[in-house]
């Protein structure tokens, strides 16, 4: 007989390289969005915070947690949805803001913390995922996504999505 504990480990294990529907080189991990995993008899009760309201992509990791778990023999899966606390960018990883810049993504700059943030257009230097330039301008407040700015590097010229703080 295994214990509960190995048995929720395990659940861990099958969800937590589950990609981002929108940026696939950031995992569900990576964004810190599963706050736990229970189970209760047979049933797995998967708690998880949404990242940016009204994102497409929340839904997406509900239906991807439920299809991996299912393929996994767990038949009965419930997903609770919680706000507290809220999902912030400070929660995404140091690796995972690496990642977002390898993919040509700039991770956002503050930690909301600061307060001084303002949504969409980052306070500090954006720095260019291409060429690492800190002279970077914003273009738009909507990138290819309204959780993401559009910024143009003044040096190299390449327009780039800006992961915005919230
Ligand atoms: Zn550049």
């Amino acid at each position: 007989m295994s214990t509960a504990k190995e048995n929720t480990s395990a659940i861990w294990d099958l969800i937590k390289e589950i990609p981002d529907p929108e940026i696939p080189v950031l995992t569900i991990t990576d964004l810190g969005v599963i706050r736990n995993v229970e189970l209760k008899g047979e049933k797995v009760v998967v708690t998880i915070t949404p990242t940016y309201t009204g994102c497409p992509a929340m839904t997406q990791f509900e239906d991807d947690i439920v299809a991996t778990l299912k393929k996994h023999k767990y038949e009965d899966v419930e997903i609770i949805i919680t706000y507290d606390p809220p999902w912030t960018t400070d929660w995404l990883s140091e690796e995972a803001k690496l990642k977002l810049q390898n993919y040509g993504i700039a991770p956002p700059e503050e930690k909301t913390t600061d307060k001084k943030y303002l949504i969409g257009e980052s306070k500090k230097n954006v720095i260019c995922p291409q060429c690492k330039s800190t002279h970077t301008k914003m273009i738009s407040q909507f990138g290819s996504t309204a959780c993401k700015a559009l910024y143009q590097c003044q040096d190299c010229k390449e327009p780039f999505d800006y992961f915005k703080c919230i």
